[in-house]
């Protein structure tokens, strides 16, 4: 049978990708009446996901799924954060907790991203949405310069939609296609490596300091990735931990080394080896993070499509953030908003669709990544990743050493240390990279 005797498949919107960023897209569309598609390439969704993460800003979806921890597979709240320089054998800790973070809607939850991205899409399918699984989408659809459908490798053939919405995820297939991102450069993109391991609740809790359902949050700067640039993570689950390093694809290759020895090296560091004794390993996977954020933002839409999540570059990624699940729910939630516009105003043109930006720029999404904008390069910079983590622990070294001989003051020690290793000039210069990246 050829593609013009088979019956059109017409959708009111079709999204691709069933991550975070799609299925709440296709939740929102679905429980507004809408015809949706959710197309997914994994068997289910989610099991394309690198699993491990940290959820945060959980009430974005509670207005659809009011609270919906107490049913989703979460794994523990965060009530403790921190965040550690390593130099290759001592590391100081920023270390924050607090009872107000005691509660599921605070500040977020530790999920398994397989559980969580079915659940969610669950959802979705239970709100309306058809949820196609095994999938691929090898093309989008034009009429003119409007985008009506995709193109899927399945033998129903294509299906149809006046607005597609684009979730598929870091280095966005879509987003190239229809011309609204360039190719990205290595520089602009890290690898995430992870394991998640086995530990048992109780020897968790009591390892760090957590008591119940109390979760934990570590990221590592310096030593964690090497010499190459990037850094590492260490997330507590229930009775699993997550860990691994996310590391500059570029540097990565110049380094001529891989990811996942620096991994290897990351859990044998003194000062993380201890947390994972006894430990045993479930699963390893990789992925790819684009995380320069607004210098990497592609156009978000054009006639007939919006692009959100990953796909569009809505990674916050600044050394003590790495956030990127709650970025795609909002982009979800705000382009199935645009959409639900566009059909109430029956214009699915560029120019109506250009309301979907102007509703990111007043939420976090944009703001975020506007405002932080010089802070992923600042990051990369070679003094950050190797030179001040080394200061910070051998500085500290120096002031909690008791060894018998007259201590000096901390600024001349500070000074002591930093001599020969960063000059006064770059000091400041780094001082006014670091104001302007992350302070005002
Ligand atoms: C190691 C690592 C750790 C991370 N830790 C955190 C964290 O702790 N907290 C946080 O907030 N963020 C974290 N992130 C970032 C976070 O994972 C992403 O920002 C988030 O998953 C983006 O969601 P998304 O829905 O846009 O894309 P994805 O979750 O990548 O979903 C895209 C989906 O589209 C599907 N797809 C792709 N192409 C096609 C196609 N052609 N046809 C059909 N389906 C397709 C994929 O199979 C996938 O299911 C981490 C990332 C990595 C790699």
């Amino acid at each position: 049978m050829n593609q013009k005797s088979q019956a059109r498949q017409q959708f009111d919107a079709i999204v691709v990708g069933a991550g975070p960023a799609g299925s709440s897209a296709a939740l929102a569309l679905a429980r507004s009446g809408q015809r949706v598609a959710l197309i997914e390439r994994g068997e289910y969704a989610g099991a394309k996901n690198v699993s491990g993460a940290a959820l945060y800003a959980p009430g974005l979806l509670a207005p659809l799924l009011p609270n919906y921890w107490e049913e989703a597979p979460v794994e523990r709240y965060l009530t403790r954060r921190v965040l550690t320089f390593l130099s290759r054998d001592s590391a100081v800790s920023i270390d924050f907790r607090s009872n107000h973070f005691n509660q599921p809607s605070y500040n977020g939850f530790t999920i398994l991203r397989p559980k969580f991205d079915r659940w969610l899409a669950g959802k979705a399918q239970e709100a309306g949405a058809l949820l196609i699984t095994s999938t691929v989408v090898d093309d989008l659809l034009y009429e003119g310069e409007r985008v009506i459908g995709v193109r899927c490798r399945r033998e129903q053939g294509d299906l149809y939609a006046p607005i597609v919405i684009a979730a598929d995820g870091a280095n966005s297939f879509l987003a190239k296609k229809a011309g609204l991102q360039r190719e990205l450069r290595a520089d602009e993109m890290t690898l995430g490596v992870k394991e998640v391991l086995r530990l048992d609740a109780r020897t968790i809790e009591e390892r760090f300091n957590l008591n119940g359902d109390e979760g934990m949050t570590n990221e590592y700067l310096g030593y964690s990735s090497g010499e190459v640039k990037g850094g590492g993570f260490l997330y507590t689950n229930r009775d699993t931990l997550s860990i691994g390093v996310v590391v500059q694809i570029a540097s990565l290759a110049e380094k001529k080394v891989r990811a996942y020895d620096l991994l290897d090296q990351f859990k044998q560091h003194p000062a993380v080896a201890p947390l994972l004794r006894d430990s045993v390993t479930l699963e390893y996977s990789a992925h790819m993070i684009p995380e320069s954020g607004w210098a990497m933002l592609p156009k978000l839409s054009r006639a007939g499509l919006l692009v959100t999540g990953d796909a569009a570059g809505f990674v916050f990624a600044t050394g003590l953030f790495l956030e990127g699940i709650n970025f795609a729910i909002a982009s979800g939630l705000a382009a199935a908003e645009t959409a639900k516009e566009a059909h109430t105003d029956g214009d699915f043109s560029a120019r109506s669709l250009d309301r979907y930006r102007r509703r990111l720029e007043s939420s976090f999404v944009l703001q975020d990544l506007k405002r932080f904008r010089h802070a992923p390069s600042f990051v990369t910079s070679e003094r950050m990743q190797n030179v001040y983590p080394e200061i910070i622990c051998e500085a500290a070294e120096r002031i909690f050493r008791s060894d018998g001989t007259p201590r000096y003051k901390l600024g001349r020690t500070i000074l002591n240390v930093m001599r020969g290793k960063v000059s006064l000039l770059s000091l400041l210069r780094d001082g006014w990279r670091a104001s302007r990246a992350l302070f005002f």
